[in-house]
């Protein structure tokens, strides 16, 4: 069975509004469930496990009314820091397979989802890469210097695991260095492997990224 872990568990910027940035309305609908329903449509019988703040869980109860929600899936409360938060999403985990999702990337390619799920059979710790368009600089003090972007890449969600290997992972001590799950599988000294990503993966954190998600899903709205 596959399992997804979406993590919303961090108070983080609210991008001015009085609502997280999970539950802002994207085309009519809360972002959260947009990015759900993309992994319903993947597997239908995927184990869905929701990771929301504490004094997110009620309001979150009453959008899944409000917008007649009814996708099947698991609210768990989440921790200080991300860490904790997927912590506590794995005590549920059940699946063979374990993917881990940033609430607000409703716009990931149904395709680099059946990728990732297919890959990890084979390559045990797989997440979805996309390559940099800008120039980049490493900054020491009042200089900098370019770098080769051709030897960097952007890393997004979901990343997906075997099961055992996540769950052996979660169990060393945090460290500000995980700053995914890629990097927490990676310090238990696992390989982690790279696949292609999509550009419309945006991780929705400014007023720009709405802008540009609500014009991307209604061009996928249209083309589907
Ligand atoms: O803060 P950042 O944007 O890097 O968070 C990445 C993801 O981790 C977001 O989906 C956020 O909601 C989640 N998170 C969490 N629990 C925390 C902090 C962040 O689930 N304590």
């Amino acid at each position: 069975m596959n399992t997804i872990i979406i993590t919303a568990g961090g108070i983080g910027k609210r991008m001015g509004a009085a609502i997280p940035k999970q539950f802002i309305l994207l085309n009519g609908k809360p972002i959260l469930m947009w990015t759900i329903r993309k992994f319903y449509e993947f597997d239908t019988a995927i184990e869905i496990i929701l990771v929301l703040p504490e004094a997110e869980v009620e309001n979150w109860q009453q959008l899944c009314t409000d917008y007649n929600f009814s996708i099947q899936h698991q609210v768990v409360v989440g921790g200080k820091e991300r860490f904790d938060s997927v912590k506590n999403g794995l005590k549920n985990a059940t699946g063979s397979w374990i993917g881990v999702h940033d609430a607000v990337r409703p716009l990931v390619d149904l395709t680099v989802i059946k990728n990732c799920y297919s890959q990890v059979e084979k390559l045990k710790a797989v997440i979805p890469v996309v390559q940099l368009k800008d120039s980049i600089r490493t900054i020491d003090g009042d200089f900098s210097t370019a770098e080769d972007r051709s030897g960097f890449r952007l890393v997004q969600t979901p990343q997906v695991f075997e099961s055992t290997l996540l769950k052996a992972a979660y169990q060393q001590s945090f460290s500000t260095l995980f700053t995914d799950d890629a990097s927490v599988v990676e310090s238990n000294k696992v390989n982690v492997h790279l696949i292609d990503g999509n550009e419309e993966n945006i991780k929705i954190t400014t007023k720009n990224d709405l802008l540009i998600a609500s014009a991307l899903l209604n061009q996928s709205t249209v083309n589907s």
